[in-house]
């Protein structure tokens, strides 16, 4: 037996029984979303559309907690409570008087944290008898939690995937369909989006963007089919607090509270997940930072705008006040696919400009070290995004070796990394290169952001 343990696992009756909403406890209110079709505040008829009203009620919600139904706990518990871990081997290889924790989502059956608001979003729309969804996916994280989310509930799922994605990186299309999802690359010939762009150019490799407006084509067009996003959305963020409050359990099992919480940000829901139930504690009076991590390549809430801009390129989605570096924004094919969004989740974004969360960017070739040495000393392969967050708290540690100060970390694992292979590949060759994305590049992109107000 160790003498000290690595893993705290909560038992299974202590896992949370509500979600945590951040909306009341913000200082202020979240500005009104826009629609891009009018011009005017977006109503609940034009999101009824897409959304089912469970989920629209949430994002709207006042109430600071939220129940989380039966059939939804009952399937998290397949892999909740994740374990918190504390990475003491790492700790003795950095030589640091600091304790580094991390809550790790990978043991979902989906490999990733996604699955928590995969299945919520699947219960709701089978309450309202929604027999379809219709989803985009790039890599394939959402688009594999959600697909074993639809199977549980009998809904069945369309995914648009982007066609490089589709192309290059098949084993996440093999686990969709074995889940029972239907994936066809995206632009695809069952839409008038992707048929307009197949007709100009054949070989199109695709978008996010472009995938979204299918997906949203799909659902708008059939009313027996909704559409479901991943991150972003107030309800996702909401539905990914289990992971905070489970740690808060944790950290209280072993007598412990963190000086700085740590997550990776790509629409901003892990972050959210883990860190807000944190903010809570902070908009209380509690001492503790809150940290988003994000790609140099793709740096919205370091380098973007706080202001209001279309939630997608094709100009399809709401216009929402956020941190923003322009719809246009291409951004580069960096190996954290999942960080690559223009914008940032309205809740996350208002967090931060209320200075209630910091923000860091990091370049990708120092994430892939951060996520070398975290694999050879905790053994786990981080995906490329959670290596994002192991950098920024390796270098906490770090600094608390060099101040000689005693401090306690806790970072988010948001998923492993066995589908992503080959970025590992890529850096161990030698071939990964580092890119920041330039400002006058980003001042271009925010241009074009619509006038409201
Ligand atoms: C999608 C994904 C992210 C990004 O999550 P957001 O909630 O959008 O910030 C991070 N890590 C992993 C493993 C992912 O699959």
């Amino acid at each position: 037996m160790p003498k000290e343990s690595y893993k705290i696992l909560l038992p299974e009756k202590e896992m949370p029984r509500q979600w945590y909403n951040i909306i009341p406890d913000l200082p202020r209110p979240l500005s009104p979303p826009y629609s891009p079709q009018t011009g005017q505040p977006v109503t609940p008829q034009e999101l009824a559309v897409l959304f089912p009203m469970g989920l629209l009620e949430q994002e709207m919600s006042e109430a600071r907690y939220i129940d989380i139904p039966e059939e939804v706990l009952e399937i998290y518990h397949l892999w909740r409570p994740s374990p918190l871990i504390r990475a003491r081997r790492l700790e003795q290889k950095l030589g640091t008087p600091a304790k580094i924790y991390f809550k790790y989502e990978g043991v979902s059956p989906a490999g990733s944290h996604k699955l928590n608001t995969a299945v919520p979003q699947a219960y709701y729309n089978m309450k309202e008898g929604i027999r379809k969804i219709s989803t985009e996916t790039g890599a394939g994280q959402w688009g594999s939690a959600l697909a074993l989310a639809c199977d549980m509930f009998g809904i069945d799922l369309q995914v648009f995937m982007v066609r490089v994605s589709y192309d290059q990186k098949p084993y996440r299309k093999f686990m969709m369909q074995t889940w029972g999802a239907k994936v066809d690359p995206s632009p695809s010939p069952l839409t008038n989006v992707g048929r307009g762009l197949l007709a100009q150019n054949p070989d199109n490799p695709g978008s996010l963007g472009i995938a979204i407006s299918e997906a949203v084509e799909v659902a708008a067009m059939n009313a027996d089919t909704h559409y479901a996003l991943g991150s972003v959305l107030n309800h996702v963020c909401l539905h990914q607090t289990i992971i905070g409050l489970e740690t808060k359990k944790q950290l209280a099992m072993v007598d412990d509270y963190p000086d700085v919480v740590i997550a990776c940000a790509g629409g901003g829901s892990n972050f959210a997940g883990l860190g807000f139930p944190f903010v809570q504690d902070k908009i209380n009076g509690k001492k503790v930072r809150v940290v988003a991590v994000e790609p140099a390549a793709c740096p919205s809430l370091t380098k973007g705008k706080f202001i209001y801009d279309f939630g997608d390129e094709a100009k399809m989605a709401p216009i929402v006040e956020m941190y923003t570096l322009g719809h246009g924004f291409i951004p580069p094919t960096i190996h954290a696919g999942g960080l690559r969004y223009h914008g940032m989740s309205p809740l996350v974004s208002l967090a931060k400009h209320e200075n209630l969360v910091e923000a860091v960017a990091v370049p990708q070739t120092g994430c892939f070290e951060a996520a070398i040495l975290f694999s050879r000393t905790e053994g786990i392969i981080p995906a490329p995004e959670s290596s994002h967050a192991i950098r920024v708290a390796i270098d906490e540690a770090i600094r608390a070796k060099e101040e000689g100060k005693a401090k306690t970390i806790v970072f988010n694992l948001s998923g492993h990394g066995h589908f992503d292979l080959a970025s590992y590949d890529m850096f161990l060759s030698g071939k990964l290169e580092d890119y920041e994305y330039p400002k006058e590049l980003i001042d271009q992109a925010l241009k074009d952001v619509p006038r409201i107000g």
